[in-house]
């Protein structure tokens, strides 16, 4: 049973845990549709993959002894909307609790796991970040008067067959096509990955995607007239402000009333939307979501998903219980009806279940694991669905991905050829 999930996972990577529990790789889904590239698995991995102690389950240290002394303290004189907090973590746990459990006892996916770092590359073959290699800045870039006037080139690989002397030679050709950069709707209409340059970085751009890098203050733009056009899935990871001013931000953030404006309704297809909401765990923000976001989207609640974040020894990246930093997010879903929503069809939709659990090693700050695919049979309207992906950091072959940088995970050096 185990072996026949372990040749699904490397296959899909997916491996189910337990009825509504699921471990992934994020490396793995995302490779699915890549063609001429994939992603590095040691570049997509930069954390939680410290090889010293990576084999051995860490013992409960002082330091995390005080820790929970300090939070049951805590826990005594919680105020009001501490205590709504803790409630739903309470709620939560027990789910959480048991797929990590079915994790631990699947010993040959720990194995897996352990690896997943080294995945497909030979030794001393795998690619490392390195600093002098310094990432673009797109917001400096798209904040510039000159901003307008950035253009990026798309190269499209053609094979041609010349034939000579009864037999025939392979010959690459690249057509290169040049657009705006900024405020433009770039894409890959092809039915393979493509490179891209702009400003002497090379950027991976998946099949069938296109992105739109600009300012919140232009997202007006991706509103098509013809609602036909909209979007059948739309998964929104918006720049939360944080509480804590310790917390390490490799983006800005704003203020929640800023999201309110979000024309979500708008960019909706003719046939409605699942709309998919990435939250923090912080209570405040669970209600300014629940009274006033998803009332002024037209967004009905459905279902709660939950990204339990582990490291490659399997255990948690951080204790359950503790109140600011507990490893998990959660994914709230609902529906956004479109002008013409045909109430059969959402009845006909697969049920979306509630409190899916999925577990997986994190990659960078605040990249979230790939599970727009995963949603794809509750989605309304006929298929293939049309996806966005607002504030996006990366672009996913078959969908549309906004934000002031979509193309961040797309430089080449977190690709490898294949
Ligand atoms: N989902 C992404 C991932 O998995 O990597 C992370 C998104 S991150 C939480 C929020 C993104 O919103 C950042 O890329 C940030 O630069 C972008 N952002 C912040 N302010 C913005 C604005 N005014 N307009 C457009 N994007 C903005």
């Amino acid at each position: 049973m185990e072996n026949n999930q372990l040749q699904l996972f490397s296959e899909s990577g997916i491996y189910q845990l337990t009825s509504n529990a699921f471990f992934i790789d994020p490396v793995r889904i995302l490779n699915r549709s890549y063609t001429r590239f994939r992603v590095s698995p040691s570049t997509y991995y930069s954390r939680f993959f410290d090889s010293s102690n990576s084999k051995q389950v860490p013992k409960a240290s002082e330091d995390s002894r005080k820790r929970k002394r300090k939070q049951k303290k805590k826990l005594q004189s919680l105020n009001e909307r501490e205590q709504s907090a803790d409630r739903r973590h309470q709620e939560v746990k027990p789910l959480l609790l048991k797929a990590h459990k079915t994790l631990l006892e699947a010993t040959d996916l720990l194995k897996v796991l352990r690896n997943l770092r080294n995945d497909g590359c030979a030794v001393g073959e795998c690619k490392e970040l390195s600093e002098e290699s310094s990432e673009l800045s797109f917001m400096e870039l798209g904040s510039v008067w000159q901003a307008p006037l950035y253009e990026i080139a798309l190269n499209y690989h053609q094979d041609d067959k010349t034939f000579h002397n009864g037999g025939s030679t392979l010959v690459q050709s690249i057509e290169q096509r040049v657009t705006p950069v900024f405020s433009n709707l770039v894409a890959n209409e092809g039915s393979c990955d493509i490179e891209a340059e702009l400003f002497n970085h090379k950027f991976i751009i998946p099949k069938r995607s296109c992105f739109y890098m600009s300012d919140l203050r232009q997202i007006e733009n991706l509103i098509s007239a013809d609602s036909d056009c909209g979007f059948n899935l739309i998964v929104i990871d918006p720049p939360w402000e944080n509480g804590s001013a310790h917390q390490k931000l490799r983006y800005p953030t704003l203020p929640n009333r800023y999201f309110l404006s979000l024309p979500v309704k708008q960019l909706c297809h003719t046939y409605g939307a699942l709309v998919a909401l990435w939250v923090t765990n912080r209570e405040k923000l669970r209600g300014f979501v629940e009274n006033d976001l998803f009332p002024k989207w037209g967004v009905k609640y459905a279902a709660s998903f939950y990204w339990l974040k582990v490291k490659a020894n399997g255990m948690m990246t951080g204790e359950l219980d503790l109140f600011h930093h507990r490893p998990y997010e959660c994914l709230l879903l609902g529906y956004c009806d479109g002008k013409e929503t045909d109430s059969d069809n959402i009845t006909r939709l697969n049920p979306i279940p509630d409190n899916r659990v999925f577990v997986s090693v994190p990659g960078d700050y605040s990249r979230k694991p790939p599970l727009g695919e995963l949603l794809l049979d509750y989605v309304p309207g006929s298929r293939p669905a049309r996806c966005i992906e607002l504030f996006a950091r990366e672009m996913i072959p078959g969908w549309t991905s906004w934000g002031n940088e979509p193309l961040h995970f797309q430089d080449s050096r977190y690709f490898v050829s294949k």
